[in-house]
């Protein structure tokens, strides 16, 4: 089986009347890009790359991956899509493989591995060889734009849907502020609810400590992405410091990065990103290193890529979620626990 063609296309979503927010930026719509890579024997490998933001930014990952990525895979084997991502990393190492290219590299890998799964008829997971077939999923559901009633309801909404936990965003401009909110969710959910919190990076390293401090009486799961994403220092010291868990990695690109706060005891959980870490092939090496350094991995976002590596990763603590809706709901809950997908490839 060789690649034929390359198709991309991509579309911008109407801006949010009313836009979702955390402690970083305001996700006003952004949009997505598709490619599919097509088979000389007819079958189409898929991948989806959403933005949350940035109206240009679906445009110019489609012009990307047109001009610089396709013109390398036609005519290749999707079975060797190790060899294939090499190639690609020192084709945009010029300009920079890390940014928008690593989403480029994502796209690709996880279309090569749609492919490669349909043509062998088999789930990802399952060609991977997997740790288990369901794990606990929780739902991301506290925007910091909610006010206290509308974050008790949605979370309250989350619990009744069957997660077993709920994340809910801090860095609110005072520590007051995030610890009503810590507070009233809660209180809301009870002791039996896992109970998630993310500043996305906005606070300095001394408003973290005392910050991460006054959430340990709270039992919070873990405190995500407390300052900017690249202080490894910093890290360390939230980490050695803080009893409650501190967790990071959605904004960290290629396995070195992980392999870096992963070694130096940065973090409690590492969270890769499905479009930043660098695709299944660089998430699996992730996983492998997580596993030797015994650091729980819990997604950042979901959809059946990131639940798929989910079950082959030895130390999976976590599914990240949305609430799902409308007829075709995915994940499929059973228990508290996201079910792995079933259809050959990234099928659900
Ligand atoms: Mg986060």
């Amino acid at each position: 089986m060789r690649i034929h063609r390359v198709e991309t296309k991509f579309k911008n979503r109407p801006h949010a009347r009313q836009p979702i927010r955390d402690a970083l930026q305001t996700l006003t719509g952004g949009g997505e890009v598709t490619l599919e890579l097509i088979a000389d024997d007819g079958l189409v490998g898929r991948s989806t790359t959403s933005f949350g933001r940035i109206d240009g930014a679906p445009k110019t990952l489609a012009t990307l991956i047109e001009t610089e990525l396709a013109p390398l895979l036609i005519g290749r084997d999707p079975f060797l899509n190790g060899m294939i991502l090499e190639d690609l990393k020192r084709e945009t190492e010029y300009q920079g493989t890390f940014g928008l290219a690593t989403f480029g590299l994502s796209a690709v890998d996880v279309a090569l591995w749609d492919l490669v799964g349909k043509a062998t008829g088999v789930p990802c997971h399952r060609l991977w060889g997997a740790y288990r077939d369901r794990l606990p999923a929780y739902a991301m559901v506290g925007w910091l734009n909610y006010d206290l009633d509308t974050l008790r309801r949605k979370c309250a909404e989350a619990v009744k849907f069957g997660f077993k936990g709920v994340k809910i965003k801090l860095g609110a401009p005072t520590l007051d502020e995030d610890l009503k909110r810590v507070e009233a969710v809660r209180k809301e959910v009870g002791r039996d609810v896992a109970l998630m919190t993310d500043a996305n990076q906005a606070l300095h390293l001394a408003e973290a400590l005392r910050r991460g401090a006054a959430l340990a009486e709270w039992d919070v799961a873990w405190f995500e992405e407390p300052i900017p994403a690249h202080d490894l220092d910093g890290y360390i010291e939230l980490t050695a410091r803080l009893a409650v868990p501190v967790a990071t990695g959605e904004n960290l690109y290629g396995r070195a990065a992980f392999a870096n706060f992963l070694a130096k005891r940065a973090c409690r959980f590492i969270q890769p990103d499905l479009r930043r870490a660098g695709g299944p092939t660089e998430i699996r090496a992730v996983a492998a290193l997580a596993s030797g350094f015994g650091v729980p991995y819990a997604s950042h976002g979901g959809g059946p890529e990131a639940l798929s590596l989910l079950m082959c990763a030895p130390t999976a603590a976590w599914l990240e979620s949305g609430i799902p809706s409308g007829p075709n709901a995915r994940p499929v809950l059973e228990h508290g626990m996201a079910l792995a997908p079933t259809g050959p490839g990234f099928g659900w």
